[in-house]
Protein backbone atom coordinates (compact mmCIF):
# COMPACT_ATOMS: atom_id res chain seq x y z
CA UNK A 1 0.00 0.00 0.00
CA UNK A 2 1.13 3.73 -1.24
CA UNK A 3 2.55 5.76 2.25
CA UNK A 4 0.63 9.44 1.66
CA UNK A 5 2.89 12.05 0.59
CA UNK A 6 2.21 13.85 3.28
CA UNK A 7 3.51 11.32 6.02
CA UNK A 8 7.06 10.49 3.64
CA UNK A 9 7.41 14.65 4.25
CA UNK A 10 6.79 14.75 7.65
CA UNK A 11 9.37 12.01 8.42
CA UNK A 12 11.74 13.47 5.65
CA UNK A 13 11.57 16.82 7.63
CA UNK A 14 12.21 15.31 11.18
CA UNK A 15 15.65 13.28 9.16
CA UNK A 16 16.85 16.30 7.96
CA UNK A 17 16.89 17.79 10.99
CA UNK A 18 18.65 15.12 12.46
CA UNK A 19 16.02 12.99 14.21
CA UNK A 20 14.87 9.57 13.61
CA UNK A 21 10.95 8.75 12.73
CA UNK A 22 8.47 6.35 12.04
CA UNK A 23 4.60 5.54 11.32
CA UNK A 24 3.24 3.67 14.17
CA UNK A 25 0.23 1.97 16.02
CA UNK A 26 -3.17 1.42 14.18
CA UNK A 27 -1.72 2.40 10.84
CA UNK A 28 1.00 0.06 10.88
CA UNK A 29 -1.39 -2.30 11.67
CA UNK A 30 -4.13 -1.51 9.04
CA UNK A 31 -1.47 -1.67 6.79
CA UNK A 32 -0.01 -4.83 6.74
CA UNK A 33 -3.93 -5.56 7.09
CA UNK A 34 -4.48 -4.32 3.66
CA UNK A 35 -7.01 -1.91 5.12
CA UNK A 36 -6.80 1.82 4.46
CA UNK A 37 -5.72 3.30 8.08
CA UNK A 38 -8.28 5.68 9.39
CA UNK A 39 -5.03 8.39 10.18
CA UNK A 40 -1.32 8.05 10.29
CA UNK A 41 0.53 8.41 13.74
CA UNK A 42 4.30 8.88 13.55
CA UNK A 43 6.41 8.90 16.93
CA UNK A 44 10.14 10.17 16.66
CA UNK A 45 13.27 10.83 19.26
CA UNK A 46 12.81 14.30 18.57
CA UNK A 47 11.32 15.95 21.62
CA UNK A 48 8.16 18.46 21.95
CA UNK A 49 10.47 21.57 21.85
CA UNK A 50 12.29 20.02 19.01
CA UNK A 51 8.94 19.71 17.36
CA UNK A 52 8.09 22.82 17.57
CA UNK A 53 10.77 24.25 16.26
CA UNK A 54 10.96 22.25 13.19
CA UNK A 55 7.66 22.47 12.64
CA UNK A 56 7.86 26.42 13.46
CA UNK A 57 5.86 27.07 9.54
CA UNK A 58 2.71 25.27 10.47
CA UNK A 59 -0.26 25.56 12.09
CA UNK A 60 0.34 23.05 15.09
CA UNK A 61 -1.56 21.55 17.75
CA UNK A 62 -0.73 21.56 20.73
CA UNK A 63 -3.06 20.00 23.40
CA UNK A 64 -1.40 16.82 23.64
CA UNK A 65 2.07 18.10 24.31
CA UNK A 66 2.44 17.53 28.09
CA UNK A 67 2.51 13.61 27.06
CA UNK A 68 4.53 14.63 24.25
CA UNK A 69 2.35 14.52 21.46
CA UNK A 70 2.39 17.40 18.83
CA UNK A 71 -0.13 17.66 16.00
CA UNK A 72 0.91 19.00 12.83
CA UNK A 73 -1.21 20.28 9.54
CA UNK A 74 -0.15 18.85 6.62
CA UNK A 75 -2.19 18.04 3.36
CA UNK A 76 -5.47 19.25 4.82
CA UNK A 77 -5.13 16.49 7.90
CA UNK A 78 -3.80 16.73 11.27
CA UNK A 79 -0.58 14.32 12.41
CA UNK A 80 -0.02 13.11 15.57
CA UNK A 81 3.97 13.27 16.09
CA UNK A 82 4.96 11.67 19.44
CA UNK A 83 8.03 11.69 21.34
CA UNK A 84 9.00 8.32 22.19
CA UNK A 85 8.17 7.45 25.81
CA UNK A 86 7.53 5.19 28.31
CA UNK A 87 4.56 5.65 31.07
CA UNK A 88 5.33 4.95 34.76
CA UNK A 89 3.43 5.26 37.91
CA UNK A 90 -0.46 4.60 36.84
CA UNK A 91 -1.50 6.28 39.74
CA UNK A 92 -5.38 6.41 38.57
CA UNK A 93 -5.48 3.55 36.76
CA UNK A 94 -6.23 5.67 33.37
CA UNK A 95 -3.89 8.58 33.16
CA UNK A 96 0.03 8.12 33.76
CA UNK A 97 0.74 10.48 36.27
CA UNK A 98 4.49 10.99 34.80
CA UNK A 99 5.91 10.66 31.08
CA UNK A 100 9.03 10.13 30.86
CA UNK A 101 10.69 10.74 27.28
CA UNK A 102 13.04 7.97 25.74
CA UNK A 103 15.86 7.62 23.20
CA UNK A 104 14.80 4.15 22.08
CA UNK A 105 11.88 3.23 20.01
CA UNK A 106 11.79 -0.34 21.60
CA UNK A 107 11.17 1.45 24.74
CA UNK A 108 8.49 3.66 23.29
CA UNK A 109 6.80 0.30 21.47
CA UNK A 110 6.76 -1.83 24.43
CA UNK A 111 4.43 0.53 26.30
CA UNK A 112 1.69 -0.07 23.86
CA UNK A 113 -1.51 -1.97 24.71
CA UNK A 114 -1.70 -5.06 22.49
CA UNK A 115 1.28 -6.83 20.10
CA UNK A 116 -0.74 -6.10 16.76
CA UNK A 117 -0.65 -2.59 17.84
CA UNK A 118 2.63 -2.16 18.93
CA UNK A 119 4.77 -2.14 15.83
CA UNK A 120 6.48 0.56 13.69
CA UNK A 121 7.17 0.74 9.96
CA UNK A 122 9.28 2.95 7.63
CA UNK A 123 9.38 3.74 3.82
CA UNK A 124 12.78 2.55 3.67
CA UNK A 125 14.14 0.93 6.65
CA UNK A 126 11.20 -1.55 7.13
CA UNK A 127 9.18 -3.04 9.79
CA UNK A 128 10.10 -2.62 13.88
CA UNK A 129 8.15 -5.88 14.85
CA UNK A 130 9.81 -6.58 18.47
CA UNK A 131 6.81 -8.67 20.31
CA UNK A 132 5.56 -10.47 17.72
CA UNK A 133 2.64 -8.70 16.17
CA UNK A 134 2.70 -9.88 12.69
CA UNK A 135 2.83 -13.48 14.25
CA UNK A 136 -0.50 -12.22 15.96
CA UNK A 137 -1.75 -10.69 12.69
CA UNK A 138 -1.61 -14.01 10.82
CA UNK A 139 -2.93 -15.95 13.70
CA UNK A 140 -5.78 -13.57 13.90
CA UNK A 141 -5.29 -12.35 17.50
CA UNK A 142 -5.21 -9.56 20.21
CA UNK A 143 -2.23 -10.56 22.70
CA UNK A 144 -1.02 -7.61 25.15
CA UNK A 145 2.34 -6.78 25.08
CA UNK A 146 4.02 -7.82 28.29
CA UNK A 147 2.29 -9.72 30.98
CA UNK A 148 -1.34 -8.97 30.75
CA UNK A 149 -2.66 -8.60 34.46
CA UNK A 150 -0.03 -6.18 34.99
CA UNK A 151 -0.87 -4.39 31.81
CA UNK A 152 -4.70 -4.22 32.86
CA UNK A 153 -4.01 -2.99 36.21
CA UNK A 154 -1.61 -0.34 34.95
CA UNK A 155 -4.66 0.64 32.75
CA UNK A 156 -8.27 -1.02 32.37
CA UNK A 157 -9.85 1.02 29.74
CA UNK A 158 -7.11 -1.79 27.65
CA UNK A 159 -9.56 -4.37 28.57
CA UNK A 160 -12.03 -2.84 26.16
CA UNK A 161 -9.69 -1.87 23.75
CA UNK A 162 -8.71 -5.24 23.50
CA UNK A 163 -12.89 -6.70 23.28
CA UNK A 164 -12.94 -3.61 20.39
CA UNK A 165 -9.79 -4.70 18.50
CA UNK A 166 -11.13 -8.07 18.32
CA UNK A 167 -14.63 -7.02 17.43
CA UNK A 168 -13.67 -4.74 14.81
CA UNK A 169 -11.42 -7.13 12.98
CA UNK A 170 -12.80 -10.11 13.88
CA UNK A 171 -9.93 -11.95 16.25
CA UNK A 172 -9.80 -13.25 19.12
CA UNK A 173 -8.40 -13.31 22.49
CA UNK A 174 -5.37 -15.00 23.31
CA UNK A 175 -5.71 -17.09 26.47
CA UNK A 176 -3.95 -15.46 28.66
CA UNK A 177 -4.83 -11.83 27.75
CA UNK A 178 -8.39 -13.17 28.28
CA UNK A 179 -7.96 -14.60 31.62
CA UNK A 180 -6.55 -11.65 32.70
CA UNK A 181 -9.36 -9.32 30.98
CA UNK A 182 -11.48 -11.49 33.16
CA UNK A 183 -9.78 -11.12 36.60
CA UNK A 184 -8.72 -7.40 36.32
CA UNK A 185 -12.52 -6.54 34.92
CA UNK A 186 -13.63 -5.04 38.51
CA UNK A 187 -10.99 -2.36 37.55
CA UNK A 188 -13.26 -1.18 34.84
CA UNK A 189 -15.17 0.82 37.70
CA UNK A 190 -12.42 3.51 37.83
CA UNK A 191 -12.09 4.55 33.69
CA UNK A 192 -14.59 7.38 33.38
CA UNK A 193 -17.77 7.24 32.08
CA UNK A 194 -17.22 8.81 28.17
CA UNK A 195 -14.36 6.35 27.53
CA UNK A 196 -16.05 3.28 28.75
CA UNK A 197 -19.09 4.17 26.49
CA UNK A 198 -16.83 5.35 23.28
CA UNK A 199 -14.93 1.59 23.79
CA UNK A 200 -17.99 -0.33 24.58
CA UNK A 201 -19.45 1.95 21.34
CA UNK A 202 -17.11 1.21 19.27
CA UNK A 203 -16.94 -2.49 19.74
CA UNK A 204 -20.50 -2.81 19.61
CA UNK A 205 -20.27 -1.69 16.08
CA UNK A 206 -18.00 -4.21 14.94
CA UNK A 207 -18.42 -6.85 12.24
CA UNK A 208 -17.95 -9.34 14.84
CA UNK A 209 -19.60 -7.64 17.60
CA UNK A 210 -22.00 -10.44 18.53
CA UNK A 211 -19.67 -13.41 18.71
CA UNK A 212 -17.43 -10.56 21.36
CA UNK A 213 -19.81 -10.32 23.02
CA UNK A 214 -21.57 -13.62 23.76
CA UNK A 215 -18.06 -14.51 24.91
CA UNK A 216 -17.31 -11.39 27.19
CA UNK A 217 -20.67 -10.44 29.43
CA UNK A 218 -18.92 -11.55 32.85
CA UNK A 219 -16.09 -8.80 31.77
CA UNK A 220 -18.59 -5.88 30.88
CA UNK A 221 -20.53 -6.76 34.25
CA UNK A 222 -18.54 -4.10 36.25
CA UNK A 223 -19.25 -1.75 33.36
CA UNK A 224 -23.10 -2.57 33.15
CA UNK A 225 -24.56 -4.50 35.88
CA UNK A 226 -27.63 -4.84 34.77
CA UNK A 227 -26.42 -7.55 32.53
CA UNK A 228 -25.77 -9.99 35.50
CA UNK A 229 -29.06 -10.78 36.05
CA UNK A 230 -29.62 -11.91 32.27
CA UNK A 231 -26.46 -14.02 32.25
CA UNK A 232 -27.48 -17.59 32.44
CA UNK A 233 -31.47 -16.23 32.53
CA UNK A 234 -33.27 -19.50 30.93
CA UNK A 235 -36.48 -18.03 29.09
CA UNK A 236 -38.48 -20.96 29.10
CA UNK A 237 -39.65 -20.77 25.36
CA UNK A 238 -39.28 -22.96 22.85
CA UNK A 239 -39.03 -19.49 20.79
CA UNK A 240 -35.45 -19.33 22.09
CA UNK A 241 -32.55 -22.07 22.32
CA UNK A 242 -30.22 -19.05 24.26
CA UNK A 243 -30.46 -17.40 27.38
CA UNK A 244 -31.07 -13.64 27.91
CA UNK A 245 -27.23 -12.64 27.61
CA UNK A 246 -26.90 -14.89 24.66
CA UNK A 247 -29.82 -13.65 23.12
CA UNK A 248 -29.34 -10.25 23.47
CA UNK A 249 -25.79 -10.74 21.98
CA UNK A 250 -26.88 -12.72 19.05
CA UNK A 251 -29.10 -10.07 17.60
CA UNK A 252 -26.72 -7.43 18.28
CA UNK A 253 -24.64 -10.22 15.41
CA UNK A 254 -28.10 -9.79 13.26
CA UNK A 255 -27.95 -5.76 13.47
CA UNK A 256 -27.02 -3.34 11.05
CA UNK A 257 -23.94 -1.38 12.29
CA UNK A 258 -25.98 1.67 13.45
CA UNK A 259 -25.20 2.57 16.83
CA UNK A 260 -28.88 3.41 17.94
CA UNK A 261 -29.90 -0.05 16.89
CA UNK A 262 -26.93 -2.23 17.88
CA UNK A 263 -27.05 -0.46 21.47
CA UNK A 264 -31.11 -1.27 21.17
CA UNK A 265 -30.36 -5.09 20.43
CA UNK A 266 -27.75 -5.54 22.85
CA UNK A 267 -29.75 -4.20 25.85
CA UNK A 268 -33.52 -4.97 23.96
CA UNK A 269 -34.35 -7.75 26.90
CA UNK A 270 -32.34 -6.22 29.92
CA UNK A 271 -35.12 -5.77 31.80
CA UNK A 272 -36.70 -9.57 31.75
CA UNK A 273 -34.67 -10.50 34.66
CA UNK A 274 -37.54 -10.09 37.34
CA UNK A 275 -40.13 -10.47 35.49
CA UNK A 276 -40.56 -13.97 34.80
CA UNK A 277 -43.80 -15.83 35.12
CA UNK A 278 -44.37 -19.41 34.10
CA UNK A 279 -48.44 -20.37 32.65
CA UNK A 280 -49.92 -23.73 33.09
CA UNK A 281 -47.47 -25.53 30.12
CA UNK A 282 -44.70 -24.17 32.14
CA UNK A 283 -43.76 -21.60 29.39
CA UNK A 284 -41.92 -18.66 30.45
CA UNK A 285 -43.87 -14.91 29.77
CA UNK A 286 -41.70 -11.81 30.42
CA UNK A 287 -44.71 -9.34 31.21
CA UNK A 288 -43.91 -5.42 31.46
CA UNK A 289 -40.22 -5.89 30.80
CA UNK A 290 -40.52 -3.88 27.91
CA UNK A 291 -40.99 -0.57 29.76
CA UNK A 292 -38.53 -2.02 32.73
CA UNK A 293 -36.25 -2.48 30.21
CA UNK A 294 -36.24 0.85 28.61
CA UNK A 295 -36.11 2.39 32.29
CA UNK A 296 -33.24 0.36 32.59
CA UNK A 297 -31.21 1.56 29.03
CA UNK A 298 -32.06 5.29 30.17
CA UNK A 299 -30.28 4.46 33.59
CA UNK A 300 -26.98 2.49 31.79
CA UNK A 301 -26.84 5.19 28.97
CA UNK A 302 -27.30 8.11 31.41
CA UNK A 303 -24.64 6.59 33.74
CA UNK A 304 -22.39 6.00 30.66
CA UNK A 305 -22.97 9.61 29.79
CA UNK A 306 -23.84 8.92 25.99
CA UNK A 307 -25.56 12.00 24.49
CA UNK A 308 -29.00 12.80 24.97
CA UNK A 309 -30.27 12.05 21.66
CA UNK A 310 -29.11 8.76 21.75
CA UNK A 311 -30.05 7.81 25.12
CA UNK A 312 -33.47 9.04 23.97
CA UNK A 313 -33.69 6.69 21.01
CA UNK A 314 -32.29 3.57 22.51
CA UNK A 315 -34.79 3.61 25.07
CA UNK A 316 -37.47 4.26 22.63
CA UNK A 317 -36.78 1.21 20.54
CA UNK A 318 -36.08 -0.90 23.53
CA UNK A 319 -39.66 0.13 25.15
CA UNK A 320 -41.49 0.00 21.22
CA UNK A 321 -39.43 -3.87 20.04
CA UNK A 322 -42.65 -5.89 21.06
CA UNK A 323 -45.14 -3.98 20.24
CA UNK A 324 -48.10 -5.47 17.62
CA UNK A 325 -46.76 -3.80 14.00
CA UNK A 326 -49.61 -2.26 12.90
CA UNK A 327 -50.19 -3.72 9.17
CA UNK A 328 -52.75 -0.47 7.73
CA UNK A 329 -51.21 2.35 6.25
CA UNK A 330 -53.23 4.72 8.79
CA UNK A 331 -51.40 2.51 11.71
CA UNK A 332 -47.33 2.69 9.80
CA UNK A 333 -48.58 6.61 9.54
CA UNK A 334 -48.86 7.11 13.49
CA UNK A 335 -45.44 4.66 13.97
CA UNK A 336 -44.08 7.54 11.26
CA UNK A 337 -45.49 10.23 13.44
CA UNK A 338 -43.76 8.42 16.67
CA UNK A 339 -40.77 7.85 15.07
CA UNK A 340 -40.56 9.69 12.39
CA UNK A 341 -38.44 7.48 9.07
CA UNK A 342 -35.29 6.80 10.67
CA UNK A 343 -36.61 5.39 14.01
CA UNK A 344 -39.32 3.47 12.18
CA UNK A 345 -36.19 1.55 10.28
CA UNK A 346 -34.40 1.28 12.93
CA UNK A 347 -37.17 -0.30 14.96
CA UNK A 348 -37.82 -2.62 11.89
CA UNK A 349 -34.04 -3.60 11.80
CA UNK A 350 -34.23 -4.10 15.46
CA UNK A 351 -37.14 -6.40 15.16
CA UNK A 352 -35.43 -8.53 12.39
CA UNK A 353 -32.23 -8.42 14.14
CA UNK A 354 -34.39 -10.01 17.47
CA UNK A 355 -36.65 -12.20 15.53
CA UNK A 356 -33.15 -13.68 13.82
CA UNK A 357 -31.59 -14.32 16.89
CA UNK A 358 -34.34 -16.31 17.94
CA UNK A 359 -34.71 -20.35 17.38
CA UNK A 360 -36.89 -20.89 13.91
CA UNK A 361 -40.18 -22.16 15.12
CA UNK A 362 -43.50 -21.31 13.15
CA UNK A 363 -44.25 -18.40 14.91
CA UNK A 364 -41.01 -16.58 14.72
CA UNK A 365 -41.90 -16.95 10.75
CA UNK A 366 -45.29 -15.64 11.35
CA UNK A 367 -43.80 -12.79 12.77
CA UNK A 368 -40.84 -12.12 10.63
CA UNK A 369 -43.82 -12.16 7.61
CA UNK A 370 -45.53 -9.59 9.21
CA UNK A 371 -42.34 -7.62 9.67
CA UNK A 372 -41.70 -7.95 6.19
CA UNK A 373 -45.46 -6.16 5.26
CA UNK A 374 -45.26 -3.47 7.73
CA UNK A 375 -41.74 -2.90 6.38
CA UNK A 376 -43.28 -2.95 2.69
CA UNK A 377 -46.34 -0.72 3.71
CA UNK A 378 -43.60 1.95 5.34
CA UNK A 379 -42.03 2.79 2.20
CA UNK A 380 -44.94 2.44 0.36
CA UNK A 381 -46.56 5.42 2.34
CA UNK A 382 -42.91 7.09 2.09
CA UNK A 383 -42.95 6.92 -1.68
CA UNK A 384 -45.95 8.64 -1.90
CA UNK A 385 -45.21 11.32 0.21
CA UNK A 386 -47.71 10.70 3.20
CA UNK A 387 -48.32 13.66 5.69
CA UNK A 388 -46.95 12.53 9.65
CA UNK A 389 -45.25 15.36 10.59
CA UNK A 390 -46.63 19.35 11.64
CA UNK A 391 -44.28 20.43 8.50
CA UNK A 392 -45.92 18.39 6.18
CA UNK A 393 -49.41 19.50 6.22
CA UNK A 394 -50.65 21.88 3.67
CA UNK A 395 -51.16 24.20 5.72
CA UNK A 396 -49.24 26.36 8.72
CA UNK A 397 -50.13 28.09 11.87
CA UNK A 398 -50.40 31.62 10.35
CA UNK A 399 -53.64 29.98 8.29
CA UNK A 400 -55.18 28.45 11.03
CA UNK A 401 -54.88 31.58 12.69
CA UNK A 402 -56.96 33.06 9.94
CA UNK A 403 -59.76 29.86 10.05
CA UNK A 404 -59.82 31.60 13.78
CA UNK A 405 -57.53 29.85 16.13
CA UNK A 406 -56.40 32.00 18.74
CA UNK A 407 -53.01 32.97 18.15
CA UNK A 408 -50.87 30.90 21.36
CA UNK A 409 -50.97 27.29 22.35
CA UNK A 410 -54.24 26.77 20.14
CA UNK A 411 -52.66 27.21 17.09
CA UNK A 412 -50.27 23.61 18.23
CA UNK A 413 -53.48 22.15 19.24
CA UNK A 414 -55.51 22.92 16.26
CA UNK A 415 -52.57 22.06 13.98
CA UNK A 416 -51.73 18.51 16.09
CA UNK A 417 -55.37 17.70 15.68
CA UNK A 418 -55.46 18.55 11.91
CA UNK A 419 -52.45 16.05 11.59
CA UNK A 420 -54.04 13.87 13.60
CA UNK A 421 -57.00 13.87 10.91
CA UNK A 422 -54.66 13.21 7.84
CA UNK A 423 -53.16 10.41 9.36
CA UNK A 424 -56.19 8.95 10.07
CA UNK A 425 -57.53 9.24 6.62
CA UNK A 426 -60.45 11.76 7.44
CA UNK A 427 -59.22 14.70 5.48
CA UNK A 428 -56.91 14.85 2.76
CA UNK A 429 -53.96 17.26 3.14
CA UNK A 430 -55.02 19.62 1.06
CA UNK A 431 -55.76 23.47 1.90
CA UNK A 432 -59.16 23.60 1.04
CA UNK A 433 -60.36 20.65 3.44
CA UNK A 434 -57.83 21.48 6.18
CA UNK A 435 -58.59 25.02 6.63
CA UNK A 436 -62.61 24.23 6.83
CA UNK A 437 -61.65 21.49 9.54
CA UNK A 438 -59.66 24.48 10.92
CA UNK A 439 -62.58 26.53 11.61
CA UNK A 440 -64.55 24.04 13.20
CA UNK A 441 -61.62 22.81 15.25
CA UNK A 442 -60.75 26.60 16.49
CA UNK A 443 -64.14 26.71 18.08
CA UNK A 444 -63.79 23.46 19.56
CA UNK A 445 -60.26 23.47 21.27
P1 LIG B 1 -7.83 3.22 15.49
O1 LIG B 1 -7.80 2.65 14.15
O2 LIG B 1 -9.06 2.93 16.25
O3 LIG B 1 -7.40 4.66 15.58
P2 LIG B 1 -5.41 2.80 16.90
O4 LIG B 1 -4.64 1.55 17.20
O5 LIG B 1 -4.75 3.84 16.07
O6 LIG B 1 -6.76 2.34 16.28
P3 LIG B 1 -5.59 4.82 18.92
O7 LIG B 1 -6.54 4.95 20.07
O8 LIG B 1 -5.60 5.85 17.86
O9 LIG B 1 -5.85 3.38 18.30
O10 LIG B 1 -4.15 4.70 19.56
C1 LIG B 1 -2.97 4.76 18.79
C2 LIG B 1 -1.93 3.82 19.36
O11 LIG B 1 -1.57 4.21 20.68
C3 LIG B 1 -2.39 2.37 19.49
O12 LIG B 1 -2.19 1.67 18.30
C4 LIG B 1 -1.51 1.87 20.61
O13 LIG B 1 -0.22 1.54 20.13
C5 LIG B 1 -1.36 3.08 21.50
N1 LIG B 1 -2.36 3.14 22.58
C6 LIG B 1 -3.56 3.78 22.55
N2 LIG B 1 -4.19 3.66 23.71
C7 LIG B 1 -3.39 2.93 24.53
C8 LIG B 1 -3.49 2.47 25.86
N3 LIG B 1 -4.56 2.73 26.59
N4 LIG B 1 -2.46 1.75 26.35
C9 LIG B 1 -1.35 1.50 25.60
N5 LIG B 1 -1.21 1.89 24.33
C10 LIG B 1 -2.22 2.60 23.79
MG1 LIG C 1 -5.47 5.82 15.64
Amino acid sequence: MKWPREVLTLLNELEQAGFEAWAVGGCVRDRLLGRTPADWDLCTNARPEDLRRIFAGRPLVLTGVKHGTVGVAAGGGVYEITTYRTEKDYRDRRHPSQVHFVDRLEEDLARRDFTVNAMACHPRRGLRDPFGGRADLRGQQIRCVGDAKTRFSEDALRILRGLRLAAQLDFSIEDETLAAMTACRSLLTRISAERLYGELTRLLCGPAAGRVLAGCGDILVPVIPELAPCIGLEQHSIHHDRDVYGHMAAAVAFAPADPNVRWAAFLHDVGKPGCLSLDAEGAGHFYGHNERGAQLVQKILTRLHAPKSRIARVSQLVRMHDMALPATPQGVRRWLRRLDETGLMQLAALRRADLTAHACTPWVKQRLAQLDAFVETARAQLAAGACYRLDMLAVNGRDVIEAGAVPGPEVGRVLNALLDSVIDGEVPNERDALLQRAAYLAHLL
